[in-house]
């Protein structure tokens, strides 16, 4: 998306909530100035400069754009196809092993818009996608999703994730599980520590801070079990180098925490402190099955966790201990996860279950998240977890104007009204959202796309899904017979006792 913002714009007499730090989420009646992309004023009664466009908000709440911390938009066209699948048996079809052909280009972009429009359509302007695109990493590929964002207009942190060791060694019984002839077929060439920096360092010369600075590129080791420390420690120093996010999946599943014990002792987040791989540019996806010990060393490093409850539930992973976590001073942000574990992109969904299942978290006078602290982990939670907390997250003077504009009298979550933040997250689910700004341009204005053709876009999609559905079935046949096998895997893990535990007891 190439042209400028609009030079000025004063949003006046909304009902603005500016999650600014410190102080409660509760509306303020305000004007917004907005020059040149990035906020300029914002208070009672502001004057604003010659030809500067008024948009009347009275009887509107404003607020800042949600930030989604982890979703991979890879599993987009996958959504509503599995039910019932703990993560190990879930990746064969979600990521398959065997017979799977990467989408060509144009597949690509409008997978990728999909994301997009999903996301803004529900308030989202800034999404983590840790895109995933097996056996290579590859410019061209990768560069179609960077273009994909940057005509939806949407801000985005994107990886181009991989995991170098082989599967089969990542998990606890595995081994003893497969027979060797279905081993031989799992372990693949990978890709080394070198080899992968310098694809890095490509993307951060070419791709990174295209869009007008929106677009970014952040490292994304699958998780500390699947990488060799060199590749681990070499994402690290990219990430540092370049201040974007280090991101990778920290103990998601029960079977990962078992599998801990046996590779490192117990604490896959006492392994990463030992290599100096803890830092406020971690962001970590899950953290469910994280210890006492653990959530102390997240705290004093300053990391960050996305809390993926819904794709959590889904895969019946467990709930992460995120009251604990954020007393001990982990940055807390919120994540859909793929559209093959949740299913959609609407991070309304997620804060509504944030919300209700923290509860289950904690006990005893230890009680859930209260709704303030549900809504801050979805805006400046999600941009602290992105590394923009000076960008993007809450409405300030300085900070680039992305934010949402709500109908309260859209749909019916907002009557009656009794508390604007409670109903945010009690009671919304993206349907009040009438209008979006990124970067002090309306993407969507009036409920309506401003640049981008969604009805065209979307029925091109529909166009394409029985071909690639056909092919999928015949990849899913392929590798329906490793689900059994992993099925075995977790049992055998299940049966092995943990200090801790999870998983809401029967
Ligand atoms: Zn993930």
């Amino acid at each position: 998306m190439s042209n400028n913002p609009a030079s000025a714009i004063l949003i006046r007499g909304a009902d603005v909530l500016t999650m600014t730090a410190g102080e409660k989420v509760t509306p303020r009646r305000a004007d917004i100035l907005i020059e040149a992309g990035r906020i300029t004023g914002l208070g009672e009664d502001l004057t604003a400069p010659d030809g500067t466009q008024t948009v009347e908000a009275a009887g509107r709440v404003v607020m800042p754009g949600l930030v989604n911390a982890h979703l991979h938009s890879s599993e987009m066209f996958l959504r509503g196809r599995y039910q019932r699948m703990p993560l190990e048996s879930w990746l064969c079809w979600s990521y398959p092993f065997l017979g799977s052909g990467p989408p060509d280009l144009e597949m690509l972009r409008l997978r990728s818009l999909l994301v997009a429009i999903e996301s803004l359509r529900s308030g989202v302007t800034m999404i983590s996608d840790d895109f995933f695109d097996p056996p290579t990493h590859d410019l061209e590929r990768l560069g179609t999703v960077f273009r994909a964002y940057d005509e939806a207009g949407i801000r985005a942190n994107v990886s181009s994730g991989l995991m170098n060791l082989p599967y089969l060694d990542t998990l606890a019984h595995a081994r003893e599980v497969f027979p060797v002839e279905i081993q031989a077929q799992l372990d693949f060439p990978l890709t080394g520590a070198a080899e992968y920096a310098e694809y890095c360092s490509e993307v951060f010369r070419t791709l990174h801070g295209s869009g007008d600075g929106r677009l970014r590129y952040m490292l994304a080791p699958s998780g500390p079990q699947r990488c060799s420390i060199e590749l681990m420690q070499a994402c690290r120093d990219l990430a540092r180098q370049w201040q974007v996010p280090y991101h990778t999946h920290v103990l998601e599943t029960r079977s990962q925490a078992v599998t801990a014990e046996i590779l490192f002792g117990g604490s896959i987040v006492r392994f990463m402190s030992e290599h100096g791989l803890l830092g406020p540019e971690v962001l970590m996806a899950h953290a469910v099955w994280v210890n006492d010990n653990d959530i102390e060393m997240m705290g004093e490093a300053g990391v960050s966790v996305s809390w993926n409850a819904l794709a959590n539930l889904k895969l019946g992973s467990g709930l992460a201990p995120v009251r604990r976590l954020l007393d001990a001073g982990v940055n807390l942000s919120l994540g859909t996860d793929g559209a093959s574990s949740n299913d959609t992109m609407r991070l309304f969904d997620v804060i509504r279950v944030a919300g209700l299942v923290s509860t289950a978290t904690c006990q005893g006078p230890d009680f859930g998240l209260t709704s303030d602290e549900v809504l801050k982990a979805a805006t400046t939670g999600g941009a602290k977890a992105a590394m923009l907390e000076k960008t993007t997250g809450s409405l300030e003077v300085g900070k680039q104007a992305d934010l949402v504009i709500l109908d309260p009298s859209r749909g019916t979550a907002f009557t009656p009204l009794s508390d604007v933040a409670s109903q945010l997250v009690y009671c919304e689910n993206g349907s009040a959202v009438e209008s979006v700004m990124i970067d002090g341009r309306f993407v969507i204005r009036d409920g309506c796309f401003t640049d981008l053709d969604e009805d065209a876009i979307l029925a091109e999609i529909r166009d394409r899904m029985p071909a690639f559905l056909r092919q999928h079935r015949q990849v899913e046949a392929q590798n329906a017979f490793l689900v059994p096998l992993f099925n075995e895997v977790i049992r055998r893990c299940d049966a092995v006792p943990l200090p801790f535990e999870r998983r809401l007891p029967t």
